[in-house]
């Protein structure tokens, strides 16, 4: 492909990997967006982006091409010279996630420990595909959560004496010990001591106090936290990560409604669709409810034993005219809506990935290539346009940065 064509092509209509896992929705992807569905699989996630476990497909020339060539064939037109240098590849990745099941709770390390940690297994010799390997890259992993149906998840710890409230509540003989030095040193320390000896129980020790835990919770199912450890006891049984709901926020966001997940917090979706946007990492440290290897040292090493406000959780956005942007931390990737446009003129300086939620969508570039996407859909926009004419009857996702 010549860089010659560049000019010629404004908008790159994408075509998406779905990826199937156990967890995911068979039905609500279909039932919002109309991904067809036959075989009733679970549509977990859709992947919008250039990840290698799922890059999407874009037409240029009539013919697929996976995106990734696409920006390989000249990064700074496509990507923005900024971001070619900073990133040397599209920075973000950007999802719709359905789950009808919980995920793992989990821990994403910081830029520092990534780098760090995924030098330490390399030297090491750990392969990338080995269950015992944490560090898939050398990058962070911040995320941000958008709502499009009622989003159950759990989000960072609770204040100490709500935690210790439902531990002294519970009454368990076998964790008498944690629980007493635990009330002593209501401090990130204290907390630090008191997470890492639930983790590291016997097995044996483990079931003992989990079965106090579930006779306790069906004892008290008015109450929503030990619902929700029966609930997912149902998923996980007898998992350690059945404790979490007494440990960190669990929040239900409203259709709408966002939350920004950062480094070192302990976290974890329950139950809802959403749309997720994430910088291009796969670097994940496993604090319960799954089936896989914890790497306990490694994951209180990477965690801030500090609670979060339930407050605090909820992402508003800065409103500018239409649009809703969501102020992010990091570079990695910006977010924003934009609410029923009629021929907004969008400006951008750098690459974006816009997806229709509510009606289809109309594009119009400087040199009046058009193009219309339908619910669902999303488009590959290249930094070297500038500018682009944008309308709709609803909302657009607009990934950027
Ligand atoms: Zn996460």
């Amino acid at each position: 492909m010549s860089s010659g064509h560049l000019s010629l092509h404004s908008f790159f209509p994408m075509e998406n990997k779905i990826q199937n896992y156990a967890w995911g929705s068979t039905s609500s992807i279909h039932d919002l967006f109309g991904f067809e569905n036959e075989s009733q699989q679970p549509q977990a996630e859709v992947w919008m982006g250039t990840h290698p476990k799922g890059c999407s497909m874009v037409t240029f020339d009539k013919h697929l091409i996976p995106l990734s060539e696409l920006i390989n064939s000249n990064k700074s037109a496509y990507l923005s010279s900024d971001i070619a240098q900073e990133f040397g590849d599209l920075p973000f990745l950007f999802k719709i996630l359905a789950a009808d099941k919980a995920l793992s709770i989990q821990v994403h390390p910081s830029k520092s420990q990534a780098e760090k940690g995924f030098e330490q297994e390399e030297q090491a010799g750990i392969s990338l595909t080995a269950n015992n390997r944490n560090y898939k890259d050398a990058n962070h992993k911040p995320e941000l959560v958008y709502a499009l149906t009622d989003y159950q998840a759990m989000n960072g710890f609770r204040a100490y004496d709500e935690i210790m409230g439902f531990f002294a509540a519970l009454h368990i003989v076998e964790l008498t010990d944690l629980v007493m030095d635990f009330s002593h040193t209501l401090t990130p320390l204290g907390l630090k001591t008191f997470f890492n000896g639930l983790l590291t129980l016997s097995e044996q020790r483990k079931h003992n106090v989990l079965d106090q835990l579930l006779t306790y919770a069906k004892a008290h199912q008015d109450q929503a936290e030990f619902a929700l450890i029966i609930e997912l006891n149902h998923q996980y049984p007898y998992d350690v990560g059945l404790f979490s709901p007494l440990l960190l926020n669990v929040i239900t966001l409203q259709p709408g409604e966002a939350m920004y997940l950062s480094a070192n917090t302990p976290h974890a979706y329950i139950k809802g669709t959403g749309l997720e946007i994430m910088a291009n990492s796969d670097n994940v440290l496993r604090a319960g409810l799954t089936p896989k290897h914890i790497d306990v040292d490694e994951l209180v090493e990477c965690t801030h034993f500090v609670p979060i406000a339930f407050d605090d959780l909820i992402l508003s956005p800065q409103k500018e005219g239409l649009c809703d942007n969501y102020d992010i931390p990091v570079n990695d990737f910006n977010f924003g809506l934009i609410h029923s446009p009629k021929e907004a003129d969008v400006k951008i300086d750098g690459a974006e990935i816009l997806m229709a939620i509510d009606s289809e969508l109309e594009l119009r570039s400087q040199n009046e290539e058009t193009m219309v996407l339908a619910r669902g859909q999303s488009v590959f926009i290249p930094a070297y346009i500038g500018s682009y004419i944008l309308s709709s009857h609803g909302r657009v996702a607009r990934a950027f940065n």
